[in-house]
């Protein structure tokens, strides 16, 4: 899964056929900034709610493309987490959520979502960072029971991982691929400029690139650290 490294804070957003309105023409007056203590503007047509679980929802409503829902999970938890003894550990839980969860053994989970037309990685796909760890899932809306089964997804993700040593164990070449196939000249200006770019920070020390470091060791340690799928 790809990695972003860039900042995020939030529970749950579930997005139908996500989409954004198309914005108006550039005016020809020039624009003039806003005060910084004002308010980003929330789309009027997304629907915000909290469950009684404390789980944020965000929805919205897009005709375009038809009969599809894209829904996300994005956990308030990433990189930044990790303890010293834990580094690659939220890189590594993103990948094993994959791998066996309550309701999809092994690789049932990409054995189903194949069945019914989602592509893994073209589609379905995952991304940690420092901050927000998050999981996109586009479905058909065929059936009801197509959309049922995408919703009890997201919950396995959010708090059903079986960790299988087997399946962790794995997944570990998996990661250790995404790092290798990173390596070039990006980033190793990367490991230059960010270490300074946030000195005096934990940020500085929390970069992703450290996965190969976690290695799956003690990796069924990381559920009670706090650095969990359901984390925050
Ligand atoms: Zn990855």
């Amino acid at each position: 899964m790809s990695i972003i490294r860039r900042y995020a804070a939030a529970a749950l957003i579930s997005i139908p056929a996500a989409g954004f309105a198309q914005g108006a023409p550039a005016a020809a007056t020039p624009a003039v900034a806003p005060p910084l203590t004002t308010v980003l503007p929330t789309d009027p047509k997304v629907k915000i709610g909290t469950l009684s679980n404390g789980l944020r929802y965000y929805i919205r409503q897009n005709s375009k493309p038809e009969k599809r829902a894209e829904l996300r999970l994005v956990v308030n938890a990433g990189s930044i987490l990790e303890n010293d003894n834990q580094l690659g550990y939220a890189h590594i839980i993103e990948h094993t959520a994959f791998n066996g969860t309550t309701h999809f053994a092994k690789n049932d989970l990409i054995k189903y979502l194949q069945s019914i037309g989602v592509r893994f990685g073209a589609d379905l796909n995952a991304y940690t960072s420092f901050d927000e760890t998050v999981y996109i899932l586009p479905v058909p809306t065929d059936t009801a029971r197509i959309l049922d089964q995408a919703f009890t997804i997201l919950e396995d993700w959010a708090h059903g991982q079986t960790f299988d040593s087997t399946e962790v164990m794995n997944e570990r070449g998996v990661v250790r691929e995404e790092w290798r196939g990173r390596k070039g000249a990006g980033d190793r200006m990367l490991q230059k400029w960010l270490p300074i770019a946030f000195k005096g920070s934990r940020y500085a020390t929390r970069l992703l690139h450290a996965v190969e470091m976690a290695a799956g060791l003690g990796i069924r340690a990381a559920p009670a650290s706090g650095i969990t799928p359901s984390g925050r």
